[in-house]
């Protein structure tokens, strides 16, 4: 990349070197001078000068200019309010004119405290008002969304809420109605705002019109304490700000990561923490009654569950999530292998580091030239963010192209892993583009992909390692999926496979509804789950100990970048933290557990992630460097197949908004899955299904009524759909009109 040209500008008598069309308000900053701004904020691209905020003198203009959208010129001399009274002036007038039909309820609005217009009208304005007529009132707040209010008296139409809506998210839900002083933003048609990254326009409002309904009146914003984390709901990690007021998450906000999530969050994100103060949510153990599970405290709970381990001699199997800490799971595996002697693991998916001398930062999406994703599971399902760099690519000028749905390529036959072979091909157009171009990225979003060989054998043939810019992610289906795996490596190296399960150790939701997992629950003489909710596992487990959420814990996770994160539990948790009483169990089982997430996090390091200490994850963690390029074969790869009548394939992938923690949290309810199934244009004329049609899925004496969706990507013979309405469907289903 070419060095920019510098120019050199005067602003407010100081001198200063900054790059040639860069905005003013910047260029000020750079010199340390503040030209306050509300509209202003270059992640929702070019500023439009709407709120006028930032008027400046320029010497040889005639008029006050706006600061954001002025790119600076060589030899431009400044002034802005601070040394200019023109511009003061200028500032004073917007000031009054914004507050003109402003209801000034700061004592009541919950922006207060935090509110742009409120401290600038504190430093700019001028302590009095002209205007003895009554101001604007209007219906307040007005619900756009169960999760978003709108108070339309209080915006002053700096348009930063549509402009993410349309030019960020792209979802076009949110725009301006009316005109003049008539102007205020509306949804269209008064339909409820929805899109899975709503919420980012409650952080970017600067003023209180748009506020989280969760959030209004609980608490002020110097009331809370304050945990800088990171959101464990999927394999992004978005940088998040944890807030609590007397012991209770109040909010979730973004806490930018410029190569991560860049300052947004997707909805499940920001809007999910309630479930931690479900009344459904186990917080003191249980143990399976003669009718149903009864309480019982922590001592005899832990008796129970030694006494479990020791019966099992040596038959005992743990279950994991993927949404565990590196800590926790590491905790637990040394409980395991040296407590209880057995070997045996069920991980949430396969993993490899063969994807680690492609890793780039998620960012880099945004500059690539060419995109391809393999996407079997929609890419907005499982790493939400990704979406919006996705967005950000394709405004870029990127070429994304969609590759897929396809089914399982792990059985080598699907359109992803035949992609592969013929990308790698030169004959193949966009294998040739993507030879050309400089920057590639490849992103596998499904199932089946080996833990990421496959991508990985494409990246190579590709040369992306020698391509700055370039690599290749894979987008794993839980949130810590590598970190686990590497956690139950580190906790013991033999491989004793027990023949009998004396034990079950569930650990999370997500592992309790795997039916893999049930599965093996039925075979065992024993299961005990640690569980958010005793969803799945109260039906079949014998001892229920409560877990805690990722909000509430303390540790590492790696996300799928490869990047290890550090969560910071927010304070207080009514449950108990797994640690505290896993301690306990080692010791009666003889196992050296040291007793705090730093000291397990230094012992697993020093193992298995090559000594890195905490303090050098940072609060913002840094993409550490990975190793070499190994050389792999391209898998095989059958053709996939066409089922010309018969039973269908369905790929069932876990929507966004499901699992535990959204379903114990009634305003995300609207947000939840369309109950529809995706089907090819083949598979549809061939059984008179029309688009938008009910249809019935049956399979093995079960049957759903879903909405068909006609989907030209999907291979004829394969259906998709998500989880949440087809958990009790086999594999293979029949499509039929009602
Ligand atoms: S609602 Fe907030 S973000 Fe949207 S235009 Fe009004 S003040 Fe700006
Ligand atoms: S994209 Fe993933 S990590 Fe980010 S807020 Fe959403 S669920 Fe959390």
């Amino acid at each position: 990349m070419s060095t920019p040209e510098l120019v050199t500008v005067t602003i407010d008598g100081r001198q200063v070197q900054v790059p040639k069309g860069m905005g003013l308000v910047e260029a000020a900053a750079a010199a340390g001078i503040e030209i306050p701004v509300f509209c202003y904020e270059p992640r929702l691209g070019p500023a439009v000068g709407a709120c006028r905020m930032c008027l400046v003198e320029i010497e040889g203009m005639p008029k006050l200019q706006t600061g954001c959208s002025t790119p600076v010129a060589d030899g431009m001399v400044v002034h802005t309010a601070q040394s200019s009274e023109q511009a003061a002036r200028g500032q004073s007038a917007t000031m009054e004119f914004l507050l003109l039909n402003h209801p000034l309820d700061c004592p009541v609005c919950d922006k207060g405290g935090e509110c742009a217009l409120q401290d600038l009208s504190f430093r700019y304005g001028q302590g009095k008002t002209r205007m003895t007529f009554h101001k604007r009132s209007l219906e307040k707040p007005v619900p756009i969304s169960p999760t978003i209010a709108l108070d339309r008296e209080r915006c002053i139409l700096c348009y930063r809420c549509t402009r993410f809506s349309q030019e960020v998210a792209e979802d076009e839900e949110l725009t301006a109605v009316n005109r003049g002083a008539l102007s205020m933003i509306s949804t269209f048609e008064n339909e409820p705002y929805r899109g899975p990254f709503s919420g980012n326009v409650t952080e970017l409002c600067p003023v209180g019109a748009l506020t989280s309904t969760q959030y209004r009146f609980k608490a002020r914003p110097w009331e809370y304490e304050q945990a800088a984390s990171v959101c464990g709901l999927c394999p992004v990690g978005c940088n998040v700000t944890v807030q609590s007021r007397e012991g209770k998450v109040q909010r979730v906000l973004s806490r930018n990561h410029p190569e991560v999530d860049r300052g947004w969050l997707c909805d499940k994100g920001r809007f999910s923490y309630p479930h931690l103060y479900s009344e459904e949510r186990i917080v003191t153990p249980r143990r399976r009654g003669a009718r149903a599970l009864e309480e019982l405290d922590w001592e005899q709970a832990l008796e129970e569950l030694a006494g479990m381990v020791e019966r099992a001699s040596g038959g005992v199997v743990l279950a994991l999530s993927g949404s565990e800490t590196l800590e926790l799971a590491y905790a637990l595996a040394k409980i395991v292998r040296q407590g209880a002697g057995s070997d045996r693991v069920v991980l949430p998916e396969q993993t490899s580091d063969a994807l680690d001398p492609f890793r780039v930062p998620i960012a880099a999406l945004a500059e690539a030239e060419e995109i391809v994703v393999f996407e079997d599971c929609p890419v907005l399902d499982r790493a939400p963010l990704l979406e919006l760099w996705l967005k950000q690519a394709r405004r870029n000028g990127a070429q994304v192209t969609r590759i897929g749905p396809s089914g399982d390529i792990q059985r080598a036959h699907g359109e992803a892993a035949l992609a592969c072979r013929e990308l790698a091909e030169k004959g193949n157009a966009l294998g040739k583009r993507l030879r050309a171009a400089e920057r590639v990225i490849l992103l596998w979003s499904g199932g089946g992909s080996a833990g990421g060989t496959h991508l990985a054998a494409l990246a190579l043939t590709l040369g992306l390692n020698e391509k700055k810019g370039s690599g290749a992610l894979l987008l794993p289906a839980s949130p810590n999926a590598r970190g686990v795996a590497e956690a139950w490596a580190a906790a013991g190296d033999e491989d004793r496979q027990p023949k009998q399960i004396g034990l079950l150790i569930v650990s999370g939701d997500e592992a309790a509804s795997d039916p893999q997992v049930r599965q093996l629950a039925e075979h065992a003489r024993a299961t005990v789950a640690l569980t958010l909710f005793a969803g799945d596992s109260g039906e079949w487990a014998d001892l229920v100990l409560p877990a805690t959420s990722y909000l509430e814990r303390e540790g590492t996770m790696r996300n799928l970048e490869g990047r290890l994160q550090r969560l910071r539990g927010a304070t207080g948790s009514p449950v108990r933290s797994e640690l505290s009483w896993l301690v306990e169990l080692a010791v009666r089982l003889g196992v050296a557990l040291p007793g705090s997430e730093a000291a397990l996090f230094a012992e697993l390091s020093a193992q298995a992630l090559d000594g890195i200490s905490l303090s050098a994850l940072g609060e913002r963690a840094p993409l550490l460097p990975h190793g070499e390029a190994r050389t792999f074969e391209i898998p095989e790869a059958e053709e996939p197949p066409i089922l010309l009548g018969g039973p269908l394939e369905l790929i069932r992938y876990r929507a966004l908004f499901s699992g535990p923690e959204v379903e114990h949290v009634p305003e995300l309810a609207f947000q939840r899955p369309a109950t529809e199934i995706e089907i090819s244009p083949e598979d549809a004329d061939r059984r008179g299904i029309a688009d938008g049609s009910d249809v019935v899925v049956r399979s093995n004496g079960t049957r759903v009524t879903l909405r068909a969706r006609i989907n030209a990507a999907l291979l004829p013979g394969m259906v998709r759909a998500a989880a949440t309405h087809t958990s009790e469907l086999a594999r293979g289903v029949e499509v039929s009109r009602p």
